[in-house]
């Protein structure tokens, strides 16, 4: 058979996940909560279970939660999105985020990706048709570098792909970078796919500056989210997408065959959750709290690191400790110390030698506090 990925194997998370497996490692590696959701939440699909909400939810996703969704997005700022015609219900984002990226992106069309940049993009370019152009930051970067992403456009340029708070840096974009890409892409016409799965985990009082909150850009935006990392819920890959409804249109035209709908008794049980905003806003100071944890256990290691400022990771630079190459330094410590983490040359897509792990801290504080004192051990 011939391959439309030919360069796309197992990703880095599974990998990991299972040597952490068959090591009996500490899994900071691929990035799910340890922990479970709330009884509440559970106790809300059970009873939209046994109210018998079991057969096909509509195609773009149960009203109550089209409009949880709704009500959420605009009391945060942005821009009011109807839940009839611009908000469609997915399979996780990934589902909204392939596509998304489906909708807009046509052979040979080009489309700008940052990297470090999340795994499911590139294939999603590449099958259909696009090129991605990287701009390449780096892995703790401090801005960027507006001028460099201009550099990268050209007439085939279609659209760009942003992700704030960002897997893996953590990196928070701030109202300027936001500025700063409305007017590229008004200037070039390119359309935007929003990548804001983390947009309730951010630290130190920053806040997170949706896409959809600045009018200009909204209008050209696709801005795709997840319940996973909100919820503790990865394992239900429940996510949205929101878009203006000319564009909803055409996003749905896919969405409808590539899976009609999505699990109905989930998107009863999150819409009634949703409803009550503390269910979310007290995320932050959650992880917050878990991330200083962390990085204090780890304080005296030799790490290089900056704090995450948002996301449920942590990059850590060992430039000053070790030689190795990530991949390798990353097999050698889930075997060794047991600790899983994720090099962070797999976001690239040339070979870097950054020398930089990526932990998760989604974690129970002993599991971080154990993970600390083994990666100790190993480094010294
Ligand atoms: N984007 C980013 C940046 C992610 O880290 C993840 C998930 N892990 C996703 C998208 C996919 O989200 P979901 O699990 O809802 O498909
Ligand atoms: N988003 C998760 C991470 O970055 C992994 C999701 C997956 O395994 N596909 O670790």
């Amino acid at each position: 058979i011939q391959s439309k990925l030919p360069r796309v194997g197992t990703t880095i998370f599974t990998r990991m996940s299972r040597l952490a497996e068959e090591n009996q490692a500490i899994n900071l590696a691929q990035g799910f909560p340890e922990f479970d959701c709330s009884p509440d939440l559970q106790k809300l699909v059970d009873k939209y279970i046994r109210q018998g909400k079991n057969q096909y939810a509509p195609m773009a996703g149960v009203m109550g939660l089209r409009e949880a969704i709704s009500q959420k997005v605009y009391a945060s700022g942005s821009r009011e999105y109807h839940p009839e015609s611009e908000i469609t219900v997915t399979s996780g984002a990934t589902e909204a985020l392939y596509v998304a990226i489906s909708t807009v992106v046509n052979r040979g069309d080009e489309v700008i990706v940052f990297e470090p940049a999340y795994d499911s993009y590139v294939p999603a370019i590449e099958l259909n048709g696009g090129v991605p152009v990287f701009v390449t930051l780096d892995p703790q970067y401090e801005s960027i570098d507006w001028e460099d992403v201009r550099s990268k456009i050209s007439p085939q340029t279609r659209a760009i792909i942003i992700n704030t708070p960002h897997n893996p840096t953590g990196k928070v974009w701030e109202l300027s970078d936001l500025q700063q890409l409305s007017e590229i892409a008004e200037e070039h016409d390119l359309w935007v796919i929003s990548d804001e799965v983390y947009e309730h985990i951010v630290f130190d009082d920053r806040p997170h500056i949706s896409a959809a909150s600045i009018p200009s850009l909204a209008e050209r935006t696709f801005l795709c989210g997840s319940f996973g990392k909100t919820f503790h819920t990865t394992g239900w890959k429940l996510g949205y997408c929101l878009a203006p409804a000319e564009l909803t249109v055409e996003f749905r035209k896919i969405h409808q065959f590539l899976v009609f709908s999505v699990v109905t008794p989930f998107q009863f049980a999150v819409a009634e959750y949703l409803a009550e905003p503390t269910h979310y806003l007290a995320l932050s100071a959650f992880y917050e709290r878990k991330r200083d944890l962390f990085l204090d256990a780890i304080k005296d290691i030799g790490f290089i690191m900056k704090p995450s400022e948002g996301s449920f990771f942590q990059n850590v630079s060992y430039e000053k400790l070790s030689d190795e190459k990530d991949q390798v330094l990353a097999e050698r410590l889930t075997v060794e110390a047991r600790v899983a983490s994720i090099p962070v040359s797999s976001f690239y897509n040339e070979i870097t030698d950054y020398k930089t792990l990526r932990f998760c801290f989604a974690k129970h504080d002993e599991t971080l506090l154990r993970a600390a004192e083994a990666l100790h051990k190993a480094m010294w």
